[in-house]
């Protein structure tokens, strides 16, 4: 039996002389220590998703911390299987591509942190507004109630959109909310520079509110699953299913990637749809996964030759989290004949 694995996250926004050589630095440290994972390191802070042998998570606190002093980690869970396959540092403009220009407000004033308890309690009130600053698949599978959605495929439209909702209403109390915090820090920030004048976020995101939620007997006002970005896809926060099956509407909320690999979509598909369209997201991909080999990749490059992202064609399965980053959902099909 494998060892067991702690999955954690933690982010900071701090200012980085030299991303490169921090990312020679933390592979030649976290190596060592068998840490898996996705890390992006930018000027502006850094932002990792990770497991690693519990067994060490000791030291490698210890590793964190006398380089960014207190970090806080976001532990998942503990289990004995890897959520990662690999350890993946890379160094990236932004953490978050948020589309902002940062040079226009000022990102240290961010919103006020709220636990989930005061969380909670600032729900109860009428005149919140919930602003969810997730994409659309991940609102689609768990949610608090009443808030307002984006739909937007990525964070960097979710906020122009979220903004062109709120316009107007600078006056009420805004509760922002993400999967761990982080993209809350920068919205917070940005919707104060916008002018309005009371705003919150959740301290930690989803991952942390679960954990509060558990250990201080809360009631979850978040429903259904929370989306993450590793292997396992969504943890269950509570048992609802919000969602349904992109093919025949039947309550469903567990999302993969269309069989052909070409197309790679991500939704939702029960298993009794998996099974008529052989784990494919449509007829047009269920035929073309019929052809031989020699055919699909023609068709295949075909695709790519009108422009569709090379990138995600590849004879390895390429892992979720990086074609869940580039492709969005509605992402028309490649081949419509
Ligand atoms: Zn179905
Ligand atoms: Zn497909």
């Amino acid at each position: 039996m494998s060892a067991l694995r702690t999955t954690l996250s933690f982010y900071r926004y701090v200012h980085i002389e030299n991303p490169e050589q921090l990312m020679k630095d933390l592979r030649s440290e976290w190596t060592p220590l068998d840490v898996l994972g996705r890390i992006y390191v930018a000027n502006e802070g850094i932002n990792a998703q990770l497991s690693l042998p519990s067994e060490h998570l000791e030291e490698f606190r210890n590793l964190v911390h006398a380089r960014f002093p207190e970090i806080p980690f976001k532990i998942a869970r503990e289990e004995r299987s890897e959520s990662f396959v690999k350890l993946t540092i890379k160094v990236r403009p932004k953490v978050v591509a948020d589309g902002l220009n940062d040079k226009d407000f000022d990102v240290t004033q961010v919103g006020t942190h709220l636990t989930a308890r005061e969380f909670n309690e600032a729900l109860a009130d009428e005149n919140t507004i919930v602003v969810d600053l997730r994409n659309h698949y991940e609102c689609e599978v768990g949610r608090f109630d009443k808030a307002l959605l984006p739909k937007a495929n990525t964070f960097r439209d979710a906020l122009p959109e979220m903004y062109d909702t709120l316009k107007g209403q600078e006056d009420k109390k805004l509760l922002l909310y993400c999967t761990g915090g982080i993209r809350c820090e920068k919205a917070s920030a940005w919707f104060k520079y916008k002018g309005f004048k009371d705003v919150n976020q959740l301290h930690g995101g989803i991952i942390d509110y679960a954990r509060q939620v558990e250990e201080e007997g809360l009631e979850s006002l978040y429903r259904g699953k929370n989306f993450v970005f590793d292997k396992r896809i969504a943890e269950a926060i509570t048992p609802d299913v919000l969602a349904h099956c992109h093919q025949c509407e039947s309550p469903w909320d567990i999302h993969k990637n269309c069989s052909f690999e070409g197309c790679n979509r991500l939704f939702l598909q029960c298993p009794n749809c998996e099974t008529e369209f052989d784990a494919c997201c449509s007829k047009t991909c269920q035929e073309i996964m019929q052809k031989p080999k020699e055919e699909r990749n023609l068709l295949q490059q075909a695709w790519e030759l009108k422009g569709g992202p090379k990138a995600y064609w590849s004879k390895t399965r390429l892992s979720k989290e990086y074609i869940w980053a580039k492709r969005p959902l509605d992402e028309p099909l490649p081949v419509n004949s």
